[in-house]
């Protein structure tokens, strides 16, 4: 598989495609890594993930300038990302010695219970964040006492092979942490298929998540779905509206919408809507599309040739309010773009582009605003905005999505749950419950009687 960087389209490497016989063979070596990695003490499962923490910490800017080559990310953004994956292990360090049961007394004796590890997880990556997303589900899943073999994305496995390496250096046992690189019907498919996977974590499109979901079924397997968004960004006359302009772009522009969270639909309540559109639009134009190697962008290209088809072909015939500027030349570049739904029927206001793409609506009051947020399939993110506190939690109350942010477009902490609502998802990552996703609780009975 040829290795592209986005921002030049030149070939920066080849990897081999794992094919059906080299699943099965890490698959069941992980199998085997099963046992002894669970049998290891809480506090040394522990430390194995601290230094696997600081492994990464280690090399940061090399995993950034790594993900800037395969994903065109921004340096700013690539060097956040590997260091999610740090904060992320050392957050869940902390786990294995607090996984602890209960004990209940029952009627002629007691019950215990305990969060045993499940075997071996399957994690399937998408491409648009290669790091954080194998960390949300690496970094619980072992430090629950699972192995992992894990499969990036076809286009950005670079990442998730040298994050494998450092697993290595920093003492975790062959067989623990695999990835495993391959396309999805072949490496993806077959985490589905074998018996000795007992969970998949997938994040990607909703259209494969469902197949994902359904092939589960077969053997009653675990599955944690991270899927797709069409995020509504609400912004009631009372808001600050400078703040609400100023920090739209970036929640939409920023990994050049290529950001499940992206609050790609704007409601503008209508007494504010030209005031908003006129705030709105210095911000856009001063968004930096530009060789992401700089630290001074703020968006780099798009992913693939396909994608800028895909992005194109939503911004075709729309109407166009005012774009940001891109970079000419080689590269998959696309400029900030701001479209104007008028219907609410649009294809670009109801489908997830996954490009710098966003639409504006107005909207009348609080209940139409709530209806037009809920009109998607979706439920994945949002914002809000208003200094109204009561129509704050009404609102947030309201609107069906699994991660809200109030006079903020910051949705990911990784201290806190994260995870989709309808069809943006199943389950939850993140926050000090995510090792539940990765247990199955048994409950044993011990008799008194005597
Ligand atoms: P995708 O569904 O095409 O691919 C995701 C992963 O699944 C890839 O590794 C792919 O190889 C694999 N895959 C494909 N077909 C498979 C199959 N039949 N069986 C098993 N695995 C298979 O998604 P993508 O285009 O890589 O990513 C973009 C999508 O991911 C967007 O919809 C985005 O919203 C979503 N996403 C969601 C979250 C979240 O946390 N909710 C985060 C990031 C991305």
């Amino acid at each position: 598989m040829d290795v592209i960087n986005p921002a030049t389209a030149e070939v920066v490497g080849t990897v081999p495609g794992t094919d059906p016989a080299g699943v099965d063979v890490a698959i069941g070596r992980a199998a085997a890594a099963f046992g002894p990695w669970r049998a290891v003490s809480p506090g040394d499962r522990a430390r194995l993930l601290r230094r696997f923490a600081a492994a990464v910490d280690a090399h940061v800017e090399e995993l950034a300038a790594l993900e800037v080559r395969n994903s065109g990310h921004t340096v700013g953004n690539a060097r956040w990302e590997a260091g999610n994956v740090r904060d992320v292990l050392d957050y869940y360090a902390g786990a294995p010695e607090r996984l602890s049961g209960r004990q209940i007394p029952v009627p002629g004796g007691l019950d215990v219970t305990f969060h045993e590890p499940l075997g071996v997880v399957g994690v399937i990556v998408p491409w648009n964040f290669p790091m954080p997303i194998a960390g949300w589900g690496f970094a619980p899943a072992l430090a629950a006492g699972n192995t992992v073999v894990l499969k990036p994305a076809e286009v950005t496995p670079l990442t998730a092979l040298r994050l494998a390496e450092l697993a290595l250096e920093a003492g975790l046992p062959e067989g623990v942490f695999t990835v495993i690189p391959g396309k999805g019907g072949v490496v993806g498919q077959r985490f589905v298929t074998h018996p000795a996977v007992r969970k998949v974590c997938f994040t990607g499109s909703t259209e494969v998540g469902k197949r994902i979901m359904a092939g589960c079924a077969d053997q009653v397997k675990r599955v944690t779905l991270e899927l797709g968004g069409k995020s509504a960004n609400i912004v009631f006359a009372d808001a600050d509206l400078e703040r609400a302009a100023a920090g739209a772009p970036g929640a939409v522009f920023d990994n050049a919408g290529q950001d499940c969270c992206a609050r790609s639909r704007i409601l503008v309540q209508a007494g504010v809507y030209d005031r908003f559109l006129e705030l709105l639009e210095p911000a856009v134009r001063a968004f930096r599309c530009e060789d992401p190697t700089l630290d001074s962008a703020q968006m780099g290209p798009l992913i693939s040739a396909a994608q800028r088809d895909s992005v194109t072909s939503y911004v075709d015939g729309a109407r166009v309010a005012f774009r940001g500027t891109a970079p000419d030349g080689a590269g998959w570049w696309y400029p900030p773009t701001v479209l104007l739904a008028e219907s609410g029927q649009e294809a670009h206001w109801h489908e997830e582009i996954f490009g710098p793409v966003v639409s504006v609506l107005p909207f009348t009051d609080e209940a139409d605003a709530i209806a037009r947020a809920n009109d998607t399939p979706y439920g994945l993110s949002g914002s809000l905005w208003t200094r109204d506190l009561g129509r704050a939690v009404r609102v947030a109350r309201a609107v069906e999505t699994g991660t809200l942010s109030v006079n903020s477009n910051s949705s990911v902490r990784y201290w806190t749950p994260f995870g989709g609502a309808k069809q943006s998802g199943l389950g939850r990552e993140l926050g000090p419950d995510a090792l539940a996703a990765f247990t199955d609780v048994k409950n044993v009975f011990f008799a008194t009687d005597s």
